[in-house]
């Protein structure tokens, strides 16, 4: 019997994790099956607890679950301890652990697929919720110069960054705190494209040869990096590779194992384009 892994959310039918592990296991050999499984809202653990019985040995959580499966960990890893949301879950005995590989398949993004370091770089991270939370400490690690949040609700930011203090001095605020400033690295973790709205990012916060990297990805340019390039930005990233390397990490996490990615995001990225 093929070792049994699955990706949940609701809703779930749209998710590529399937593909990208497929590719992973069949690449490395590995004997693995992985699904998507739907939760209902409020049976996201009755629903872990199925697939363990059925024998799963780990999963993948995604919107909304985030936040029930740190609660439903018995073990955190101290990423996950640290975004406060688990997105990768592994089953042995009556342990559950919990991590999260968001950051550092953001970070592995950036600096290895995008090509560009974050040390010493003024970063500007926008939105203030899960997807925020879950990569400020793997940004700081990197060594930034300065991390600076700005989020509609100013006083979400200021909280966030007043939680990781105790690593490096980090600020928050709303967007238009950050107005005559110049930021090397702008990287969009909010929502706001889902709703069709626009941020309301002041001119300007682009320095020369910038990068501006949003989490969110689909066909064609997103809203956020349109405004971006008319802004001024050097570069653009959107989050295909985030989401690819997210899934490496949890890969490795389960099996020892770290896949190559650029394939799996080579084809990934041509079926959006076609
Ligand atoms: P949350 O719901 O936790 O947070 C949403 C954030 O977006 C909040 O800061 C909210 O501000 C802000 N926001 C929402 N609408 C607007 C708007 N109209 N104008 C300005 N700000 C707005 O979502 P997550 O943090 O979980 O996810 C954020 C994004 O990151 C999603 O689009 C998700 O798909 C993406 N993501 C991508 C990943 C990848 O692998 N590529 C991985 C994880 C997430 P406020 O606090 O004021 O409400």
């Amino acid at each position: 019997m093929s070792d049994l892994y699955a990706v949940f959310g609701n809703p779930i039918a749209h998710s590529k994790s399937p593909l990208i592990h497929a590719a992973f296991a069949a690449a490395l050999g590995q004997d693995m099956r992985y699904e998507a499984r739907l939760a209902p809202v409020d049976g996201f653990a009755s629903a872990v607890a199925e697939f363990v019985a059925a024998g799963g040995k780990g999963a993948n959580v995604t919107v909304p679950f985030k936040e029930d499966a740190f609660r439903l960990a018995t073990r955190l890893s101290e990423r996950a301890a640290r975004a406060g949301a688990v997105n990768t879950l592994g089953f042995a005995g009556n342990e559950v652990f919990g991590d999260n590989t968001d950051g550092a398949g953001l970070v592995r993004d950036i600096t290895h697929n995008v090509g560009c370091a974050l040390a010493g770089k003024r970063i500007l991270l926008l939105g203030a919720g899960g997807a925020s939370r879950g990569v400020i400490a793997p940004l700081l690690a990197e060594g930034p110069a300065a991390l600076a949040i700005a989020n509609r609700t100013a006083t979400k930011a200021a909280t966030l960054a007043a939680g990781f203090a105790d690593l490096a001095p980090v600020e928050g605020g709303d967007f238009g705190r950050y107005a005559g400033r110049r930021f090397d690295v702008v990287i969009n973790a909010t929502s706001a494209s889902l709703s069709g709205e626009g941020l309301p990012l002041p001119t300007g916060v682009f320095a020369p040869g910038s990068l501006a990297y949003d989490m969110m990805y689909g066909k064609g340019e997103t809203p956020f990096l349109r405004l971006a390039r008319e802004q001024g930005a050097g570069r653009c990233a959107d989050g295909l590779g985030m989401l690819v390397e997210q899934a490496a990490e949890a890969f490795f996490v389960w099996r020892g194992v770290r896949p190559q990615t650029a394939a799996v995001l080579a084809d990934l990225r041509s079926g959006l384009a076609g």
